[in-house]
């Protein structure tokens, strides 16, 4: 089968989150179950500067926009055996320093981007038809809506088979009425029942009208968007759309994510042996200049400082966290006002808490492997990539049971010695204190702490599953 992805990030090129990951790992995961896979991206500043070996096809494209036209050149390259990348160069949209925006607020031509994107990648399409368009987030969801509504201007691939995957509800790609013009859509469509989102436009949910099935990142995900918690007021569209939709888990890449053979640790795990994971951790205390005590057990974060993922809970427990006898590590990029505050808790704590602001790969390695527990304590959580990380690292993980989290990590019963980490229900500070103090008393219980981590590392959440649940869904599409 052909199969194009369309999306706006995707590893190696361009990444600010879990969409890079799973669309990189996706591709090359499918690839080997016979299919041909196309990935369509923009080619962003920091592609074009990487080294990458970068083709210009030799035409141009011409993408209506508004009343003019725009054009833009293509990039190709390969990954994996044969997957053809087709990277969208138009520098005055793509040549930027950020993909979408800076931290305090999105490029003001957004809409402008990505709808120039989605026309731009169907062009694509047209010199190279595919049976299914799979589609990612908001940024990628009008390839679906222009194939279903204008079937007419792109006949080579008419005919293909839809398919959006939700990777974050909570990002829609939200624009004022004023910019309607840009997506030359006919007015009917801008209604309730198709991409009107109370007077604005809203991408997203065009995908999820016109798509013909939908999946989302985790099984329990898929429930929670349908429900007014977690919808963010597009669970009835979700729910109308419920028979169409599957979640399905996404899968770690072992070969960037493998303890046993990490190309950014020296040196590496070996087993799930005490003296490698201190070994590790007096590594990890040496980059972030914290005292080495044995005894003490690393908590690390490493996530963009949003409070999707529970910082709202984090800076609350934060100075009843310190009364104990523990070392904070934390990495990440986002809201000034959590930068601002982990700024400040490193200089309060000197020697305790160590704080690295930005997107370091690996510094995320090397934390994965040094720490003893992973704090996840989000708000909502797709499906999550560094609690399976962690898992894999023996770095026991503490969740909010809530959407992937709740898929792939079972709370801890010292009763019957099963559980891989700590998981607590509500979304409450004192909830989370107490699954710490759990981790804590467990982390000092030397048999049962050994026991849980091997049960973590043992864990497999590989792509293969991942991948043979998309290729049935193809199928089931195409049949
Ligand atoms: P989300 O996509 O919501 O940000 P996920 O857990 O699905 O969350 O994926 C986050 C990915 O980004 C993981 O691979 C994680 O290691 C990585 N990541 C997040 N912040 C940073 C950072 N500051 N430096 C390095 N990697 C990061």
């Amino acid at each position: 089968m052909k199969i194009a992805m369309i999306a706006s990030e995707a590893i190696p090129f361009a990444k600010t989150g879990g969409l890079a990951d799973v669309l990189g790992t996706l591709s090359t995961a499918l690839e080997p179950l016979g299919h041909h896979i196309t990935l369509i991206l923009p080619a962003y500043r920091c592609t074009l500067r990487s080294d990458f070996p970068l083709r210009q096809l030799p035409f141009k494209l011409s993408v209506a926009l508004a009343d003019r036209t725009e054009d833009a050149t293509v990039l190709q390259t390969v990954i994996g055996k044969r997957i053809d990348v087709y990277l969208i160069r138009a520098d005055r949209y793509f040549d930027r320093e950020f993909l979408y925006g800076t931290a305090v607020e999105d490029y003001p031509d957004n809409a402008e981007r990505f709808t120039f994107f989605n026309r731009a990648a169907l062009e694509i399409l047209r010199a190279y038809p595919v049976d299914v368009v799979h589609a990612h987030d908001w940024q990628a969801a009008l390839a679906i809506v222009f194939l279903k509504t204008q079937g007419a201007r792109y006949p080579e691939i008419a005919a293909a088979k839809t398919l959006l995957t939700i990777h974050n509800l909570g990002f829609q790609g939200l624009f004022e009425q004023s910019k309607w013009q840009l997506l030359n859509l006919d007015d009917s469509f801008f209604a309730p029942q198709y991409l009107e989102f109370y007077g604005r436009i809203n991408f997203l949910k065009g995908g999820l009208v016109f798509a013909d099935k939908l999946t989302t990142v985790s099984p329990a995900y898929a429930q929670e968007i349908m429900t007014p918690e977690q919808g963010f007021g597009l669970e009835d569209v979700v729910r109308q759309r419920a028979d169409d939709l599957i979640g399905i888990l996404n899968g770690v890449d072992y070969n960037q994510w493998n303890p046993w053979a990490d190309p950014y640790l020296t040196p590496h795990h070996g087993v799930n042996n005490r003296s490698v994971k201190r070994n590790s951790k007096t590594h990890l205390r040496q980059m972030l200049d914290l005292p080495d005590r044995s005894a003490t057990p690393v908590i690390a974060m490493i996530s963009r400082l949003t409070s999707q993922k529970g910082f709202d809970l984090v800076t609350t427990i934060f100075d009843r966290l310190m009364q104990r006898e523990v070392q904070f590590a934390l990495l990440g990029s986002g809201e000034p006002q959590f930068e601002e505050f982990f700024r400040t808790a490193a200089t309060r704590y000197p020697g305790r808490v160590a704080v690295r602001i930005g997107f370091d790969e690996r510094l995320a390695h090397r934390i994965e492997a040094g720490a003893d527990l992973f704090l996840m304590p989000s708000l909502y959580e797709p499906c999550g990539l560094n609690q399976m990380y962690s898992l894999k690292y023996g770095t026991i993980p503490i969740v909010r049971a809530v959407g992937g989290l709740k898929d792939t990590v079972e709370d801890y019963d010292p009763a019957t010695e099963s559980g891989t980490g700590f998981v607590f229900e509500a979304y409450d500070a004192q909830a989370l204190l107490d699954a710490i103090d759990r981790g804590l008393a467990a982390f000092h219980d030397k048999p049962a702490w050994s026991a849980l981590r091997r049960r973590a590392m043992a864990m497999d959440f590989s792509w293969d599953r991942s991948a043979q649940a998309y290729s049935n869904l193809y199928q089931q599409l195409l049949s």
